[in-house]
Parts: structure tokens; C-alpha cells; sequence
């Protein structure tokens, strides 16, 4: 039996196929999320060349901002959900998340059999989000794929200390016209995210193991940033970006299950 996980974002479209609930048959990402061409882009770049049609899924989930929009989904379940799903089936040994992704970052706390025992979420600040670094990534002339490598080069971390958006970019933009290094720039702006997002986490309480997921999780800076102003390991959970939509295949596959029995 096939299943499918769609995640519109508010920053990228996700698509994860799963055979049976546990094989990943074909998967994909598109960089751009909900109100773009990125929902119907993911799905054909995730069907281009599979072995199976749409045709073969025989349960959808759509999860994510955008998952309201996604009209040929059986359902719709909520990210804080999915995510537990899929990170629970990757990392069974997973009892804190925090998901950043572009518009918002979230703390989960699970329990041993994997489920949501409590959760926080910023939705309403772009701090600690995706979205400040993409905005820093443009203010810095640094690709977002390079933020990692420009991090471990900093010789000291600057001190970013806005939370708000717009007055760090001010601040950046300061510290580079006083030809502070933009290496060290760069991991004061993760640590800034760090510090925001951390605080979440602090709410659901922080129990190992903790798995980080979402797109900002593929950044090695601020995983480094985050491990530092939590003083412990934290896992980044393998495909980050992709564990929302995994989860909501995984659900799918449950919700299919249940219909049969
Ligand atoms: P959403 O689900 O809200 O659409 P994602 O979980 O896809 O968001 O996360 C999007 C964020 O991931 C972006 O704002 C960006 O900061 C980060 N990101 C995306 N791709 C990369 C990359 N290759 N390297 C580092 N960060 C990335």
C-alpha cells in the first residue's frame, strides 16, 4: 500500500511516498512553500522517473501553513503532529524536537512511545526562525548553504543583540561597516537564533535525546549555535526539511490501516 505526506510551507513544498508505512518509495523538495508554484513543482518532481503513478497512493495527508490548500489530500493533520510521526519512526529515542523552519520554529516534547506530551510554538516573531537568517544571509552577501562553513571560521562570536528582525539587520549592517570579520558576524546571528529558539525548548524542558528538524537544521552553524547554548549534543534528524511530510505519510498509512480494519 502506498501513502503520501504533503508539507506546504510557508518557505518550501514537501513530498514524502511511503510503501507499506515504512519505505520511502520517492520524496522530493521544492524551496518555495503555500501560495506558489511550489505544491504542484514538488509533486511532479517527486513522481518524474518513480516507479509508481499518483494514480497508486491510496491515502494522502497534507500537513503544514499551507495544508488547507491542498485539495486532493484525504485530510489534513496538524505539522506539531506530523513531525512527532516522523520523528519518532527515525528517532525512537527522540523526547525534545525543535523544528525552525521559515516562519516558525517549534519545541515538542515526547513521550517513549512517541507521543506529543507538550508543545510550543513561535508564530508571530520572526526571530529564531528561518526567515531572520535568510534575511542576515542576504544582508552578509553569504549563500544560506554557506552560513555553515563561514560559522566554523569565526574566530570570536559577535555579540547580535536585537531579537527583532529589522533592528539586527541595522546591527549587521553596523558591524560590517565597521569591518567586523563576517565569519564572526555570521555566528553571532546563529547564536541569536539559537538563543531565541532554545527558549522554546526550555518551556517543554529539555530531555535527550534532543533531534532538531526543519530546513534551518541543514545549517551546521546553527546546530553548533544551538549545542552551545544548550550544553549538550542534539541530533539533526536525517532529511530535516522532509520529516513533517515523512510523519504525515506515516499517518496516512495509519489512518488507511484503520479504514481496512
Ligand atoms: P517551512 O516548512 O516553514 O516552509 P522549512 O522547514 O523548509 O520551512 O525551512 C525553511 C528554512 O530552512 C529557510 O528559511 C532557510 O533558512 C533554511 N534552509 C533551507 N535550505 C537550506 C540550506 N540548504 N542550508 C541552510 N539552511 C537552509
Amino acid at each position: 500500500m502506498y501513502t503520501m505526506g504533503v508539507d506546504i510551507g510557508s518557505s518550501s513544498s514537501k513530498v514524502v511516498v511511503l510503501k507499506d508505512g515504512k519505505d520511502i518509495v520517492t520524496k522530493a523538495v521544492v524551496q518555495v512553500g503555500t501560495g506558489t508554484s511550489g505544491p504542484e513543482r514538488v509533486m511532479a518532481e517527486a513522481f518524474d522517473g518513480a516507479d509508481i503513478t499518483r494514480e497508486d497512493i491510496e491515502y494522502t495527508v497534507a500537513t503544514g501553513y499551507g495544508r488547507f490548500n491542498v485539495d486532493f489530500a484525504d485530510t489534513q493533520i496538524s505539522e506539531i503532529t506530523c513531525h512527532g510521526a516522523g520523528i519518532h519512526f527515525l528517532v525512537p529515542s527522540a523526547r525534545s524536537i525543535i523544528d525552525i523552519g521559515g516562519q516558525d520554529a517549534k519545541a515538542i516534547r515526547l513521550s517513549e512511545n512517541g507521543n506529543i506530551q507538550q508543545f510550543v510554538m513561535n508564530d508571530k516573531c520572526a526571530a529564531g526562525t528561518g526567515r531572520f537568517l535568510d534575511v542576515m544571509s542576504r544582508v552578509l552577501e553569504i549563500p544560506l548553504s554557506e552560513m555553515g562553513d563561514a560559522h566554523f571560521k569565526a574566530e570570536e562570536w559577535s555579540f547580535v543583540s536585537s531579537t527583532c528582525t529589522v533592528f539586527a539587520e541595522s546591527e549587521v549592517i553596523s558591524l560590517l561597516s565597521q569591518g567586523v570579520k563576517r565569519e564572526n558576524i555570521v555566528a553571532g546571528v546563529h547564536a541569536s537564533v539559537a538563543s531565541k529558539a532554545c527558549s522554546l525548548l526550555y518551556r517543554v524542558g529539555v530531555n535527550e535525546d534532543v533531534v532538531m528538524c526543519g530546513g534551518v537544521a541543514q545549517n551546521e552553524g546553527a546546530v553548533d549555535a544551538i549545542e552551545k547554548e544548550l550544553k549538550q549534543k542534539v541530533i539533526v534528524a536525517p532529511d530535516p526539511q522532509l520529516t513533517g511530510a515523512l510523519g504525515a505519510a506515516l499517518l496516512a498509512y495509519r489512518e488507511k490501516s484503520r479504514d481496512i480494519a
